[in-house]
């Protein structure tokens, strides 16, 4: 008999990376969908670095997820039974629905995908959060402007790449921060970056006085930490830093020091704002259509790390996340 394979958090996590006995891993009934529901047989589950946070108790722009409760995920699938007069069986479609094979929904904040545009994978991918961050966070918070040196780290991710390719797209000078050789190659021969920075192989300053010969106008900041403080004193005057993530914070045993180069923020004049993909939802429509069209004309590379192994294997490969195990978008085939 077909059931659901679902992970329900049952611990909160100690400080670090997530371990297995925070989530009880179990075979369930497979829901049946009630009047105006739907019911999806996911195919990908989108791994976040947010989903650490998620798991926390105490402030954010999002509740924990409670205890008891399915591990939050985005994910996309396939409709396989609906009673829902919008949704049909067939319809591929992206939206929260958790760690979980098979899951009810309602249809709030569900998209339906086009698979003539791209695979269901890359909606969750490049065409769906992190696509949509990349976008926001370039080009409304980061404010990238033709002729711009824009620095993004974590720059072989699933933002930062796309990050890197939107600002060639916009006529930008476009560095990556990656971890490793491999990593950087590849930001430059396939991404088309026009210069890469490899921050475990030492002299982060220098590797990027040489690939920001005209200082720093935007620093798209992903990871935070030694990164940004080797950014900062590079700033040209009234630039800006769209805090998108803090990642080498996320997994940490003990509170980060402080940014020691803070005060470039005055004396440079910069402008420094967070943001959450969230706020922008109302241009998502906007976005998808450039991204789309971007994706669809080849401008546009989604590089893509899915994974096997199914639900049981959502700690392990969440984990990947936090050490640099993971090469582009990672999803697990579920
Ligand atoms: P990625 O695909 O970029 O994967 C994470 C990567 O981060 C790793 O592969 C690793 O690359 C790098 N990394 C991990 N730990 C460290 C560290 N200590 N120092 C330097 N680099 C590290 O993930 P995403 O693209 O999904 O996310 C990237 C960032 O964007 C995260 O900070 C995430 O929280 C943020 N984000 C924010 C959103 C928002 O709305 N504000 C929405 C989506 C994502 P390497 O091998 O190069 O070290």
């Amino acid at each position: 008999m077909t059931m659901n394979r679902v992970a329900r958090l049952v611990k909160r996590p100690a400080p670090g990376l997530v371990t297995p006995e925070c989530f009880e891993i179990a075979d369930e009934a497979v829901p049946e969908p009630g009047d105006g529901e739907f019911r999806v047989r996911a195919e990908y589950v989108s791994l976040d670095p947010a989903m650490r946070g998620w798991i926390n108790e105490g402030k954010s722009y999002v509740p924990p997820v409670s205890l008891g409760e399915v591990m939050r995920a985005f994910s996309a699938g396939t409709v396989e039974a609906s009673r829902h007069p919008d949704f049909k069986e067939g319809d591929q479609v992206v939206g929260l629905f958790g760690v979980q094979t098979h899951a009810i929904s309602d249809g709030t904040r569900v998209q339906k995908v086009d698979p003539e545009i791209a695979p269901l994978q890359s909606w969750i991918g490049g065409l769906g959060m992190p696509g949509l961050t990349a976008y926001f966070g370039l080009l409304r918070v980061g404010a990238a402007k033709e002729g711009d040196t824009v620095v993004v780290s974590a720059a072989s991710g699933a933002v930062g790449s796309l990050v890197g390719q939107i600002a060639k797209l916009k006529g930008c000078r476009a560095v990556g921060i990656a971890g490793g050789p491999e990593k950087c190659r590849a930001l430059i021969e396939e991404d088309g970056f026009d210069a890469a920075v490899d921050y475990k192989a030492g002299d982060l300053g220098a590797q990027l006085d040489a690939a920001c010969p005209n200082g720093i106008d935007v620093d798209f900041e992903n990871v935070g930490g030694d990164i940004l403080d080797a950014i900062l004193p590079r700033m040209n005057p009234f630039g800006r830093i769209a805090v998108c993530g803090l990642i080498s914070a996320y997994t940490a045993t003990s509170l980060p020091p402080g940014p020691k180069n803070i005060r470039f923020v005055l004396t440079m004049r910069l402008k420094m704002q967070g943001f959450i993909v969230f706020d922008f939802a109302e241009d998502n429509a906007t976005a998808l259509a450039d991204l789309g069209q971007w994706v669809k004309a080849g401008k546009l590379r989604l590089r893509e790390d899915v994974r096997e192994g199914g639900v049981d294997a959502f700690v392990d490969t969440l984990n990947l996340l936090y050490t640099g195990g993971n090469f582009g978008k990672l999803s697990l085939k579920v």
